[in-house]
């Protein structure tokens, strides 16, 4: 039998609906900086996207694009300059930065008030302590979706393949805070397959494409695909081959349509909050 689709598209639309009733309700104004440095296509459509999601929300988007050949200098400026401009709620720097930018550098010099994306160490801390300012976008956008099947992640085994610090570690503290037993993997685990057929509810974040088939998932576990990988011929798809895995899992995220739109809406929920921050 095939696995049930957790509709990430559908969730997003409604989490952002219901950001945007708020926003008309409460008269909240308030504005998100987006940051782009260089001409990289990829990075350009996901810059796109978030002023589209600011606009249908009703929160102001102000896009800083800046040429590939900027300093580091330069960026920490503009960076200070926000930080300090009390007409900006929330500052993303989108990533990758141009190679002689220290990506390290310029996170640590964004106001963590500000910080939306929760890269910030002191965010990071307040995501390890539980008492965070913001949600880290990408984890928190999985915890809707596993809510959205109706489990209850108390005692359950849920295991993380992947250790990132923006997807891996801090999907992890989530889990743990949710009360769930959590098992991190990585590139250096042994026995991957066992390991992650122990799972009540698997998350990949590895980067490969399609690596995660049907042997690596326990019969009606729930699996989250956090994986977008572009293969040649264009398409996109996940790090878990949706094809085989479909069809042991009791539920199962689609990409596209899976957890990348609801990483966008956690980014909107942190512009709000953002505002109530500064
Ligand atoms: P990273 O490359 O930073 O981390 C990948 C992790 O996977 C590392 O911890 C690595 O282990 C581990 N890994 C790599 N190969 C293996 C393997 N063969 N077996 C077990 N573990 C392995 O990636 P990110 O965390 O940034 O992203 C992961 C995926 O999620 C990517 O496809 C990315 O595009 C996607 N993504 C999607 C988002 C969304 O909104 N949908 C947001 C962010 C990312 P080690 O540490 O040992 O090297």
């Amino acid at each position: 039998m095939s696995a049930k689709i957790i509709d990430g598209k559908a969730l997003a639309a409604r989490i952002k609906h219901e950001l945007a009733e708020k926003v008309k309700a409460e008269g909240i104004k308030c504005t998100l900086a987006v940051v782009i440095v260089g001409d990289d296509p990829a990075s350009r459509v996901y810059v796109n996207g978030k002023k589209s999601d600011c606009a249908e929300i009703g929160i102001e988007s102000r896009e800083l694009a800046l040429p590939k050949e900027t300093t580091q200098d330069e960026l920490l400026k503009l960076i200070n300059d926000l930080n300090h401009d009390d007409s900006v709620d929330g500052i993303l720097v989108q990533l990758p930065l141009p190679k002689h930018i220290n990506e390290e550098v310029i996170i640590n010099n964004i106001s963590p008030l500000k910080d939306v994306d929760a890269f910030h160490p002191t965010n990071v801390g307040k995501i390890m302590i539980g008492n965070y300012n913001f949600l880290p976008c990408t984890p928190a956008g999985v915890l809707d979706l596993i809510d959205e099947t109706g489990t209850d992640l108390t005692g359950k085994h849920c295991v993380v393949v992947g250790r990132s610090n923006i997807v891996g570690k801090p999907q992890a503290m989530l889990l743990l805070h949710k009360n769930a037993t959590v098992t991190i993997c990585h590139s250096k685990t042994t026995n991957l397959k066992e390991v992650c057929r122990q799972a009540d509810v698997l998350v990949v974040a590895v980067g490969r494409a399609e690596m995660i088939d049907a042997e690596y998932i326990k019969p009606g576990a729930v699996v989250i695909d956090v994986g977008m990988n572009r293969l040649e011929d264009g398409r996109l798809v996940g790090d878990v081959d949706f094809a085989s895995a479909n069809e042991v899992a009791g539920y199962i995220t689609p990409v596209p349509g899976g957890v990348g739109p609801m990483t966008r809406a956690t980014l909107m929920r942190n512009v709000i909050k953002a505002k109530n921050l500064n």
